[in-house]
Protein backbone atom coordinates (compact mmCIF):
# COMPACT_ATOMS: atom_id res chain seq x y z
CA UNK A 1 0.00 0.00 0.00
CA UNK A 2 1.36 3.21 -0.96
CA UNK A 3 -0.16 5.95 1.07
CA UNK A 4 1.64 9.63 0.25
CA UNK A 5 1.90 11.07 4.33
CA UNK A 6 2.80 9.31 7.22
CA UNK A 7 -0.60 8.75 8.65
CA UNK A 8 1.42 8.79 12.37
CA UNK A 9 1.42 12.69 11.47
CA UNK A 10 -2.58 12.45 11.36
CA UNK A 11 -4.35 13.39 14.50
CA UNK A 12 -6.55 11.20 15.06
CA UNK A 13 -7.09 7.20 16.65
CA UNK A 14 -6.81 4.77 14.58
CA UNK A 15 -4.29 1.83 14.54
CA UNK A 16 -1.85 1.14 11.84
CA UNK A 17 -3.18 -2.11 11.35
CA UNK A 18 -6.82 -0.80 11.68
CA UNK A 19 -5.86 1.46 8.92
CA UNK A 20 -4.28 -1.39 6.73
CA UNK A 21 -7.54 -3.12 6.72
CA UNK A 22 -9.86 -0.23 6.13
CA UNK A 23 -6.99 0.09 2.67
CA UNK A 24 -7.81 -3.46 1.92
CA UNK A 25 -11.68 -3.37 2.26
CA UNK A 26 -11.81 -0.32 0.30
CA UNK A 27 -9.78 -1.13 -2.42
CA UNK A 28 -11.72 -4.47 -2.60
CA UNK A 29 -15.03 -2.65 -2.50
CA UNK A 30 -14.59 -0.31 -4.72
CA UNK A 31 -15.93 -2.80 -7.68
CA UNK A 32 -19.64 -2.40 -6.49
CA UNK A 33 -19.69 1.43 -5.78
CA UNK A 34 -18.57 4.20 -3.84
CA UNK A 35 -17.81 4.03 -0.73
CA UNK A 36 -18.67 6.57 2.70
CA UNK A 37 -16.76 7.56 6.08
CA UNK A 38 -19.06 8.63 9.03
CA UNK A 39 -16.93 10.79 11.01
CA UNK A 40 -13.40 12.14 9.71
CA UNK A 41 -12.10 14.21 12.12
CA UNK A 42 -8.66 14.91 10.35
CA UNK A 43 -8.57 12.42 7.81
CA UNK A 44 -6.65 9.56 9.36
CA UNK A 45 -9.39 7.00 8.03
CA UNK A 46 -9.92 9.22 4.97
CA UNK A 47 -6.25 8.61 4.21
CA UNK A 48 -6.40 4.62 4.42
CA UNK A 49 -9.68 4.31 3.15
CA UNK A 50 -8.69 7.37 0.20
CA UNK A 51 -5.66 5.06 -0.99
CA UNK A 52 -7.76 2.12 -1.34
CA UNK A 53 -10.33 3.73 -3.60
CA UNK A 54 -7.77 5.52 -5.10
CA UNK A 55 -5.92 2.38 -5.89
CA UNK A 56 -9.28 0.68 -7.81
CA UNK A 57 -10.45 3.55 -9.58
CA UNK A 58 -13.57 4.16 -6.98
CA UNK A 59 -14.51 7.00 -4.71
CA UNK A 60 -15.10 8.12 -0.92
CA UNK A 61 -17.58 10.25 0.38
CA UNK A 62 -15.64 11.51 3.32
CA UNK A 63 -19.01 12.74 6.23
CA UNK A 64 -18.56 14.74 9.30
CA UNK A 65 -20.01 17.98 10.49
CA UNK A 66 -16.48 18.84 11.62
CA UNK A 67 -17.80 20.74 15.01
CA UNK A 68 -16.52 17.55 17.01
CA UNK A 69 -17.90 14.74 18.62
CA UNK A 70 -19.31 15.16 22.16
CA UNK A 71 -15.89 14.08 23.90
CA UNK A 72 -14.03 16.89 21.24
CA UNK A 73 -16.17 19.84 22.51
CA UNK A 74 -14.10 22.17 25.27
CA UNK A 75 -13.67 20.61 29.03
CA UNK A 76 -13.60 17.16 27.58
CA UNK A 77 -11.27 14.59 27.10
CA UNK A 78 -10.81 14.53 23.61
CA UNK A 79 -10.60 18.55 23.06
CA UNK A 80 -7.80 19.69 20.96
CA UNK A 81 -7.71 23.42 21.35
CA UNK A 82 -5.55 23.95 18.30
CA UNK A 83 -9.08 22.57 16.76
CA UNK A 84 -11.20 25.60 18.21
CA UNK A 85 -12.51 28.39 16.10
CA UNK A 86 -11.97 30.95 18.45
CA UNK A 87 -14.04 33.02 16.73
CA UNK A 88 -17.20 31.29 16.30
CA UNK A 89 -16.17 29.27 19.69
CA UNK A 90 -16.88 26.05 18.19
CA UNK A 91 -14.77 23.17 16.90
CA UNK A 92 -13.43 23.02 12.98
CA UNK A 93 -12.09 20.01 12.05
CA UNK A 94 -12.48 20.54 8.81
CA UNK A 95 -9.11 22.82 7.76
CA UNK A 96 -6.83 20.10 8.73
CA UNK A 97 -9.10 17.43 7.23
CA UNK A 98 -8.55 19.82 3.96
CA UNK A 99 -5.05 19.74 4.22
CA UNK A 100 -3.94 15.98 4.87
CA UNK A 101 -6.51 14.88 1.68
CA UNK A 102 -4.29 17.47 -0.26
CA UNK A 103 -0.90 16.61 1.49
CA UNK A 104 -1.82 12.92 0.41
CA UNK A 105 -2.40 13.81 -3.12
CA UNK A 106 -6.16 12.40 -2.49
CA UNK A 107 -8.49 15.13 -3.67
CA UNK A 108 -9.70 13.91 -6.69
CA UNK A 109 -10.70 10.46 -4.84
CA UNK A 110 -12.04 12.03 -1.50
CA UNK A 111 -15.40 13.89 -1.30
CA UNK A 112 -16.08 15.53 1.85
CA UNK A 113 -19.39 15.97 2.69
CA UNK A 114 -19.39 18.62 5.54
CA UNK A 115 -22.94 18.13 7.29
CA UNK A 116 -24.67 15.49 9.80
CA UNK A 117 -25.19 12.10 9.00
CA UNK A 118 -29.30 13.08 9.43
CA UNK A 119 -28.86 16.16 6.83
CA UNK A 120 -26.68 14.18 3.88
CA UNK A 121 -28.80 11.09 4.74
CA UNK A 122 -32.41 13.19 3.68
CA UNK A 123 -32.18 12.55 0.04
CA UNK A 124 -29.55 10.06 -0.36
CA UNK A 125 -29.86 7.74 -2.92
CA UNK A 126 -26.86 6.45 -4.05
CA UNK A 127 -25.89 2.47 -3.57
CA UNK A 128 -22.99 2.03 -1.42
CA UNK A 129 -20.18 -0.49 -1.67
CA UNK A 130 -18.73 0.41 2.00
CA UNK A 131 -19.51 2.33 5.01
CA UNK A 132 -17.34 2.97 8.00
CA UNK A 133 -18.76 4.12 10.87
CA UNK A 134 -16.67 6.00 13.39
CA UNK A 135 -18.71 8.95 14.08
CA UNK A 136 -20.25 10.00 17.43
CA UNK A 137 -20.13 7.85 20.16
CA UNK A 138 -23.53 8.52 21.95
CA UNK A 139 -25.89 5.90 21.61
CA UNK A 140 -28.05 7.91 19.97
CA UNK A 141 -25.34 8.73 17.26
CA UNK A 142 -24.31 5.40 16.63
CA UNK A 143 -27.49 4.02 16.27
CA UNK A 144 -28.59 7.37 14.32
CA UNK A 145 -25.31 6.73 11.88
CA UNK A 146 -26.06 2.87 11.32
CA UNK A 147 -29.91 3.58 10.23
CA UNK A 148 -29.10 6.00 8.22
CA UNK A 149 -26.51 4.44 6.25
CA UNK A 150 -26.76 1.01 6.36
CA UNK A 151 -29.98 0.78 4.39
CA UNK A 152 -28.11 2.24 1.05
CA UNK A 153 -25.47 -0.92 1.35
CA UNK A 154 -25.66 -2.96 -1.98
CA UNK A 155 -25.50 -6.97 -1.67
CA UNK A 156 -21.69 -8.30 -0.52
CA UNK A 157 -20.74 -4.24 0.60
CA UNK A 158 -18.81 -3.78 3.91
CA UNK A 159 -20.08 -2.41 7.06
CA UNK A 160 -17.24 -1.60 9.66
CA UNK A 161 -17.41 0.05 13.21
CA UNK A 162 -14.91 1.49 14.79
CA UNK A 163 -14.02 1.34 18.95
CA UNK A 164 -15.96 -2.18 19.20
CA UNK A 165 -14.95 -3.26 23.17
CA UNK A 166 -17.09 -6.10 24.30
CA UNK A 167 -16.06 -5.49 27.68
CA UNK A 168 -17.44 -1.91 29.41
CA UNK A 169 -14.17 -1.24 30.95
CA UNK A 170 -12.13 -0.91 27.69
CA UNK A 171 -14.65 1.62 26.43
CA UNK A 172 -17.90 2.91 25.57
CA UNK A 173 -20.64 0.48 24.35
CA UNK A 174 -22.79 2.07 21.49
CA UNK A 175 -20.40 0.85 18.72
CA UNK A 176 -20.62 -2.30 20.19
CA UNK A 177 -24.70 -1.90 20.20
CA UNK A 178 -24.83 -1.15 16.57
CA UNK A 179 -22.52 -4.06 15.83
CA UNK A 180 -24.74 -6.77 18.42
CA UNK A 181 -28.01 -4.77 16.42
CA UNK A 182 -26.53 -5.50 12.67
CA UNK A 183 -25.45 -8.91 13.36
CA UNK A 184 -29.12 -9.58 15.40
CA UNK A 185 -30.51 -8.31 11.54
CA UNK A 186 -29.61 -11.33 9.73
CA UNK A 187 -28.77 -9.31 7.04
CA UNK A 188 -24.60 -9.40 7.60
CA UNK A 189 -22.11 -11.77 7.89
CA UNK A 190 -19.52 -11.29 10.36
CA UNK A 191 -16.45 -11.25 8.66
CA UNK A 192 -13.51 -10.84 11.86
CA UNK A 193 -12.01 -7.62 13.98
CA UNK A 194 -9.01 -6.02 13.55
CA UNK A 195 -8.37 -4.77 16.90
CA UNK A 196 -11.29 -2.42 17.79
CA UNK A 197 -12.72 -2.57 14.27
CA UNK A 198 -15.37 -5.18 13.74
CA UNK A 199 -15.63 -5.69 9.84
CA UNK A 200 -19.71 -7.21 8.36
CA UNK A 201 -20.34 -8.30 5.07
CA UNK A 202 -24.00 -7.70 3.59
CA UNK A 203 -25.77 -10.92 2.42
MG1 LIG B 1 -12.83 5.75 16.33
Amino acid sequence: MHLPVNADDVKGFLHPEEGNRLYELAKDASRLGPCLEVGSYCGKSTLYLGAGVRDAGGQLFALDHHRGSEEHQQGEEYHDPELFDRQLQRMDSLPELRRNVARAGLEEWVIPLVTSSTSAGRFWNIPLALVFIDGGHSLQAALNDYRVWSRHLVSGAILAIHDIFPDPADGGQAPYEIYQLALASGLFEDCGMTRTLAVLRRL
